[in-house]
């Protein structure tokens, strides 16, 4: 297929491309990938790597599925693209009907768009809409959690953590937001009084001017890979009821099964006046996310100046993306997820949590078919990427968290695989 060499290639990418959060020249590795089938990324030297990653929590259903890729060959056939202002198509309506029937009953209206940072800006313009159209134009700023990952996009980072999202580098335009606390309990502990009062005094003292609360439903990821207890969730809840703010669920992580339920608000018997939905929506094959929105929401923005929604990418709902993530869904309801999400969690309890022992090791916990080592000093990302590798796994971490989110169709024989050959290596770091 291609005319270049291998090495041209690398030469050409490290004088040219720049990958997500490093530098243009910089001297970690990076990995030249020929193709990839079921849990395997095959390298360009022919070096195959168990996925523990599905590709940033994409990839739930393995790659080069044949469901999902006839569905996109399909739609292929009739067509690629067209603009969505003022015409339709049945890849995004039957998208639509799927969503609105998998998501909680208040959810009635949905914003397709091309990715989750792009997801979150048009959630937080929908509240900001919302309560201008309600007469309350001052509430147009938002409360978060610290340790918080909403994307990188000027909106969506103003409701990162602010250490993390290094807000000081971009301070004259990031809007000033609330940032409270991250929840001190823990998935599967009891919240005290005291875990909530922090959100409380804080809605209780600015409610005029906030929106909506927007939070990732009990796993917080990119911020931290944290488990708090969905009654922190429920709780948050019942205090944006109390004091008129909005509830926004970013689930561009969690959603579709991730955390051992469908949605991670499912933990808390909740229902969010606004959902954000990604990632893992087209099981990893193209970038599409949705926003979805209770009718009161869409029909109040209606009723308001100028009664419009303000918001309109030129990619909006692309007929192959669409596509493939009804292929997607269809596929996830027809496989028992439920089983094999309940399976890897109880594989990789048991398998990585002894390691817990090791000296380099702070804490291990798993939710769902989500594993996390939290070392007690950063990982040298130079040489234990390369370890990772020679031992024949895909596994990315940052800073001081090493992590598994294994595509929902790894079979036992290879998540033991994956386990073993990342404790092997962990235990190797320098203590
Ligand atoms: C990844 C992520 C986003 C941003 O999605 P992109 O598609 O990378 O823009 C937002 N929120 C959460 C919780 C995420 O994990």
């Amino acid at each position: 297929m291609t005319h270049l060499s291998l090495e041209a290639q690398i030469a050409l990418d490290q004088a040219h491309i720049w990958h997500p959060y490093s530098a243009m020249h910089s001297d970690l590795p990076v990995f030249h990938v020929d193709s990839a089938s079921g849990v395997y990324l095959t390298l360009s030297d022919g070096k195959r790597l168990i996925d523990g990653m599905s590709s940033w929590w994409c990839a739930i259903h393995g790659y080069n599925h044949p469901h999902l890729n006839n569905a996109l060959e399909q739609q292929l056939q009739r067509m690629a693209h067209v603009m969505f202002g003022g015409l339709t198509h049945e890849p995004a309506i039957r998208l639509v009907e799927k969503l609105v029937a998998l998501t909680p009953r208040e959810l009635q209206s949905v914003f397709i768009s091309d990715s989750g940072s792009v997801a979150v800006e048009v959630a937080l313009k929908m509240a900001i809409q919302y309560w201008n159209a309600r007469g309350e134009p001052g509430k147009q700023r938002f409360a978060t959690l610290r340790n918080g990952y909403h994307g990188d996009t000027m909106g969506a980072m103003s409701v990162c953590d602010p250490l993390n999202g290094m807000h000081s580098l971009f301070n004259s335009v990031l809007s000033r937001q609330f940032h409270v606390e991250r929840p001190q309990c823990r998935f599967g502990e009891a919240c005290q009084d005291s875990d909530l009062q922090a959100l409380e005094q804080l809605l209780q003292a600015n409610h005029a001017q906030i929106a909506a609360l927007i939070l990732e439903p009990v796993v917080q990821g990119a911020g931290g890979m944290y488990f708090y207890a969905p009654e922190y969730l429920a709780r948050a809840r019942e205090l944006c009821d109390r004091y008129r703010v909005l509830l926004i669920a970013d689930e561009i992580a969690t959603g579709f099964g991730r955390s051992g339920k469908l949605f991670a608000c499912e933990h808390a018997a909740i229902s969010p006046d606004i959902m954000c939905v990604g990632k893992a929506l087209t099981g990893g094959y193209m970038s599409l996310a949705a926003t979805l929105a209770t009718a009161e929401i869409s029909n109040t923005i209606d009723q308001g100046n100028p009664g419009v929604f303000m918001h309109g990418p030129t990619f909006m709902a692309n007929p192959l993306a669409c596509a493939v993530a009804v292929a997607s869904i269809e596929q996830l309801i027809e496989s028992d997820w439920q089983q094999h999400v309940d399976r890897i969690e109880l594989q990789m309890k048991q398998l990585l949590s002894p390691c817990a022992e090791l000296p380099q090791v702070a804490e291990v916990r798993c939710l769902g078919a989500i594993g996390v080592i939290e070392m007690k000093q950063a990982v040298d990302m130079k040489s234990i990427m390369r370890q990772f590798v020679d031992a024949g796994i895909w596994v990315r971490p940052f800073g001081k968290l090493v992590y598994l989110m294994p595509p929902y169709i790894i079979s036992a024989r290879e998540l033991e695989l994956l386990c073993n050959s990342l404790i092997d290596t962990v235990a190797r770091q320098p203590g």
